[in-house]
């Protein structure tokens, strides 16, 4: 991923439209560039500001609230990860059900004589 391209999708993961496709190599690239993470901690810094402001809470902790928002960022991802794998697993093995029933279902064939 280019600087360009990161720096096109910091506003929509600020407001949680990043596609779960593209997050992990938006993160990736962030996490390992500075001037990225600059950027996005300065729009991280303003949305936190105004959102803050709304709810006049005293903590203003904001690099630990980016990295925390970073973090479960990350953690969405491994979920998605973990279902994806699992929806693979689950087609593969209903395939080869499909597999198993259909070749039983030529063997009583055959059995039956119908072959
Ligand atoms: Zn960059």
């Amino acid at each position: 991923m280019t600087c360009h391209e990161a720096e096109g999708m910091i506003l929509p993961y600020i407001n949680k439209r990043l596609k779960d496709e593209d997050m992990e190599g938006f993160l990736n690239h962030v996490l390992h560039c500075e001037s990225c993470m600059e950027e996005l901690e300065i729009y991280f810094t303003v949305d936190y500001g105004i959102r803050r402001l709304d709810d006049d809470e005293g903590t203003y902790n904001i690099k630990e609230a980016l990295f925390q928002n970073i973090d479960s960022s990350l953690e969405h991802i491994k979920k998605v990860h973990i279902l994806t794998v699992f929806r693979y697993v689950m087609t593969t093995l209903s395939t080869m059900g499909i597999i198993i029933i259909f070749l039983l279902q030529l063997r009583i064939w055959w059995q039956t004589g119908i072959f």
